[in-house]
């Protein structure tokens, strides 16, 4: 009689709903498991958590997960544990963050203190226990599978590694940081947990991360395989035990923290707090090594920091997933691109490697083949990065069609343009693409700063009119803008926000107004940056100042990065805009006129050779650096505080988010608005109007109505 496998446990009929036993197989399902031991001893544990997506780790799981394993200790018939999920795309997300989210520190104790005792249990089972990873498995979901014997992962794309933990300010604490140094040694378990790296299948494979890969559906037969030939042998590792010497142990930590000083000049805790417990926990006892992860992160998971980066996390999880709530979204397959420029063909080469038929046109031979070879280029890089396979690269090439004549574009679902930056063009291709398109093609501009209202309303059917502001370079950068004016058609714009998630880029919905959302609060940034140096102070202090608040790369260097031709161009579109508090720079017309346009011309307020970074400037007057953070950060929350004055997006995360994305505003403080909700309003306020009573006028201190 089977039946005995679980009675003995079933206290909570809430919870647990014994089913009838099957002639060979026992079956038992909880709420969220399913445990299934076959006619070979085998237990099959199926993790497919009720009513949602995905499967993550809260009390209820953890305690339900113990259940099982508690039958399973129970059961002398079970000679071996195979775990499952029973979800398409996800093995286990982790830990269900809206149950850690602003929760009192007990209950994040007692979620921290369950996942460490349940896992522990999972490791001391004394049989073969094998993890079948099929689809995500990030945080808690690897730390499940570091508790087993053996791993094997599914060669679908969707199947991910990682411990993205210290992305959201935080430690793996669930036995990640002590078991993942034992298993792959401290150097390369450093690196996946300090760069919250995901991992696809081959390379989990190359670093002994998973065992064995097999395609989806022959999963099953691959553990029953591994348990009949036996577990793959794991002989000591020589170069485990030399990363385990102290000296080289602590040296390795020093190295590492240098990198990460380096790139985020410790104003991220938690990848620092990471490396010291991987360092110590790689050679402490289990319980000694369990215990200083859970100080960890019990120290970090209640700072603002922390908080910022789990808010931002949400935000953005659901700006990338969530559909516009208005309006029908109809599939796009089809896009013509018009312009084969550096925007052009950077938005033909992305749209085209996520399965689309891309045409993409240019009136100049010339362009139209310099785009091209673009694009050929940037598959080119990614087949060194092993990002994609020379298959990918030709098949990619297949669906892009390049051509320079007026050709019929009724069966394209979607237009975007992205030719030169000029009112009367735009208005000349979009009155050509209303008769050359089919009645319901969406026409979509590319602009950085001109009203999409204007060019709409030159066209009989505006409501098909839309911006779909892409940054440059287009396949780095995560954010699109997408620009609605009024009689843009909810239609339009649900099917835009579904086409760039579908593009796995990040819609922001900002209502039309110049420079829209992020170069309306950049532009007074880097013009205020300007008039400091004008003022005197170089331009390596102020560079330095925004550097030490987080920013990823300083105002003047940014400049250059981006040409002061187009700064000046964008400035004078937003100086027209808004004439009462900003007023255009002579500084950068003149440098414009000499010839110094950044970083293509070689020169701009830095120069620009080959091979040579600029030294990082030493001896820094500290106030004068101060005085620089304290009016830039200011001023830059102060524009964002406009835009949400004026409602240009529906919530106000969204411009902290399209902030972090498309100018990597620090996402520690949580982005421009919530920086200055920390700082405090009345503060803010006050310190503006001094700021401001000491600016020659105009200037954009005045504040904002907070
Ligand atoms: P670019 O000068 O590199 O390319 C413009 C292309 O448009 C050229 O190849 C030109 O031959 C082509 N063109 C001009 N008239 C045309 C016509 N009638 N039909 C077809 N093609 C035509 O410019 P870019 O930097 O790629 O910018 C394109 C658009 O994207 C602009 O509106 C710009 O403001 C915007 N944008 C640029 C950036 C950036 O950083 N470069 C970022 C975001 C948005």
């Amino acid at each position: 009689m089977n039946s005995h496998l679980l009675e003995n446990i079933v206290a909570d009929k809430d919870v647990f709903i014994p089913q009838p036993p099957t002639p060979t197989n026992r079956v038992t399902s909880l709420s969220h498991f399913r445990l299934i031991t076959d006619e070979n001893g085998t237990a099959w544990i199926t993790f497919d958590m009720l009513g949602s997506a995905a499967n993550v780790w809260n009390e209820t799981t953890l305690r339900e997960f113990d259940l099982c394993l508690d039958a399973i200790s129970r059961d002398s018939t079970v000679k071996a544990l195979v775990i499952r999920s029973g979800k398409e795309k996800i093995f286990i997300a982790g830990a269900d963050l809206k149950a850690v989210r602003k929760a009192p520190v007990r209950k994040v104790e007692t979620l921290i203190e369950m996942g460490q005792k349940v896992f522990n249990h999972l490791a001391s089972l004394p049989l073969p226990k094998i993890a079948l990873i099929h689809g995500a498995c990030v945080g808690g979901g690897l730390e499940l599978t570091l508790a087993c014997d053996a791993r094997i992962a599914s060669d679908s794309d969707s199947t991910r590694l990682g411990l993205p933990e210290t992305q959201i300010g935080l430690v793996p604490a669930w036995g990640g940081s002590t078991r993942l140094p034992r298993l792959l040694g401290l150097p390369t378990a450093l690196s996946l947990i300090v760069s919250g790296k995901q991992l696809k299948p081959k390379a989990a494979k190359r670093l002994g991360l998973v065992d064995q890969i097999a395609p989806r559906e022959h999963l099953e037969d691959a553990a029953r395989q591994m348990l009949t030939k036996g577990l793959p042998e794991r002989p000591p590792h020589l170069s485990h035990a030399f990363w385990r010497l102290p000296g080289i142990r602590h040296g390795l930590a020093h190295y590492v923290r240098g990198q990460v000083m380096a790139k985020t000049r410790g104003l991220y805790q938690a990848p620092l707090r990471a490396i010291e417990v991987a360092t110590a926990a790689s050679v402490l006892p289990l319980n000694k090594a369990l215990d200083i992860e859970r100080h960890a992160i019990l120290d970090l998971a209640l700072t603002p920091e922390t908080e910022h980066l789990i808010d931002l996390f949400f935000r953005h999880e659901e700006a990338s997933k969530k559909p516009y709530p208005r309006g029908v979204a109809l599939p796009v397959h089809d896009v013509a691109v018009i312009g084969a420029g550096v925007m052009g063909s950077g938005i033909a080469h992305w749209i085209a490697s996520r399965n689309n038929h891309v045409l993409m046109q240019d009136i100049s031979m010339e362009s139209l083949a310099a785009g091209l070879s673009r694009v050929q280029g940037l598959l080119q890089e990614g087949i060194k990065r092993h990002a994609i396979t020379r298959r990918d690269m030709r098949d990619t090439l297949d669906r892009l069609t390049p051509e320079h004549t007026r050709v019929p574009l009724t069966r394209y679902h979607m237009v975007i343009e992205a030719a030169t930056e000029d009112m009367a063009l735009k208005k000349k291709i979009f009155a050509d693409l209303a008769k050359r398109t089919g009645p319901d093609t969406i026409l979509a501009t590319n602009t950085s700063a001109l009203s999409v209202n204007e060019l709409a309303c030159s066209l009989p059917n505006p409501e098909r009119v839309i911006g779909l502001h892409f940054f440059n370079p287009v396949h780095r950068m995560p954010l699109v803008e997408v620009i609605i004016t009024d009689h843009t058609s909810d239609d339009v714009i649900a099917t835009a926000v579904s086409f760039v998630q579908k593009l796995g880029k990040t819609p922001i919905v900002v209502k039309d107004s110049p420079g829209f959302v992020v170069n309306r609060i950049l532009m007074p940034y880097l013009m205020e940056a300007v008039r400091l140096h004008e003022s005197g102070i170089s331009a390596e202090v102020i560079d330095e100042a925004m550097l030490e608040f987080g920013m990823p790369m300083g105002p003047m260097r940014l400049l250059d990065e981006i040409g002061l031709d187009v700064a000046v161009h964008v400035g004078n579109t937003l100086c027209a805009a808004f004439p009462e508090r900003l007023v255009k720079s002579s500084l950068l017309e003149h440098m414009v006129a000499q010839g110094k346009l950044g970083k293509k011309s070689g020169e701009g307020f830095y120069k620009h050779q080959k091979g040579k970074h600029p030294a990082t400037p030493k001896g820094l007057n500290h106030s004068m650096v101060e005085h620089v953070q304290h009016r830039l950060s200011l001023l830059l929350s102060n524009e964002a505080a406009r835009c949400s004055q004026e409602g240009l997006t529906k919530d106000d995360r969204d411009i902290d988010l399209a902030m972090i994305l498309g100018t990597g505003y620090p996402a520690f403080r949580g982005g421009p608005l919530t920086w200055l909700h920390d700082f405090g309003l009345d503060n803010a306020m006050t310190e503006l109007r001094m700021l401001s009573v000491s600016t020659p006028t105009p200037n954009a201190f005045e504040p904002a109505r907070l």
